[in-house]
């Protein structure tokens, strides 16, 4: 679903993505680690051309979309249907319900009114808000705030979602419900790329990991391989500050 080749990507003269190349194909899930400024939100960013690239190519379920430093991509909200993504911080709007929210989406996409209703309701229950369907966000906890977004990114019938660290403004209660929903969609066979910290359920779900650093995939290969024994010092370094 997604390809990458070639990537480079600088901010104010500064490389920040170096000659990156990853493929996510159907129904597979990858996860992208590293520290801190090692580029992988920009790596994400630059599937859904939230960043524009300066080399390389991406290609997107199948439709080159980003070539050489031009935007090939011919209907970016269609590139954005097709790339759900899921925050960090949850990005809902704040005036509108749950449901409302995920309505909203669709209803943008051109879904008749009742049937985004109908399929928002669904979602919810999907991800076990259905009961805080009438909320707003500043009156749902943030693991109910993260289903919700997730709910929102799913209505559009995405063919891939980008998740990046979404749990990483939660707690551990919230962080526990948020990572059991993207396991039952890893179930369903949804296609993923994610940024995370959570590495245990990296290994536990990834088909792939890739280690960023200083914008460089420095390592990348079976989460048991690159996560239980990896072979750059760099990556045992890295791991080795998680304790
Ligand atoms: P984190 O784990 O903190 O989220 P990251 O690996 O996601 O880090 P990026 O957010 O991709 O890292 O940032 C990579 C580098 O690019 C950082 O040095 C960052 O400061 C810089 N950067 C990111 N976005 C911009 C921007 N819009 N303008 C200028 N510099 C940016
Ligand atoms: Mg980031």
């Amino acid at each position: 679903v997604i390809r990458i080749s070639g990537l480079r990507k600088s901010f104010d003269g500064r490389l920040v993505l170096d000659d990156v190349h990853l493929e996510v194909g159907r129904g597979r899930i990858v996860s992208v680690i590293g520290q801190s400024g090692g580029g992988k939100s920009t790596l994400m960013r630059c599937v859904n051309l939230l960043e524009r690239p300066d080399r390389g190519m991406v290609e997107v379920a199948g439709e080159v979309v980003h070539d050489d430093g031009h935007m090939v991509c011919r209907d970016l909200p269609r590139l954005r249907r097709t790339v759900g993504m899921v925050f960090q911080r949850f990005h809902l709007f704040p005036h509108l319900t749950a449901v409302e929210n995920v309505v909203l989406a669709q209803r943008r996409a051109g879904v008749p009114e009742q049937e985004a209703l109908e399929r928002a309701v669904a979602l919810l229950r999907r991800v076990g808000v259905a009961h805080r369907g009438l909320a707003q966000p500043e009156q749902l906890s943030g693991g109910e705030q993260q289903r919700v977004a997730i709910a929102r990114a799913l209505a559009l019938k995405p063919e891939v979602l980008l998740f990046d660290e979404p749990t990483s403004s939660l707690d551990p209660e919230a962080t526990r419900e948020v990572l059991s929903v993207m396991r039952e969609l890893a179930a369903d066979g949804m296609t993923m790329m994610l940024v995370t910290h959570e590495l245990p359920f990296a290994r536990e779900v990834s088909d792939h990991v890739v280690f960023v650093d200083g914008g460089r995939i420095v390592e990348e290969g079976h989460p048991d391989d690159v996560l239980g024994s990896p072979a750059q010092p760099r990556t045992r370094e890295f791991l080795a500050s998680y304790g």
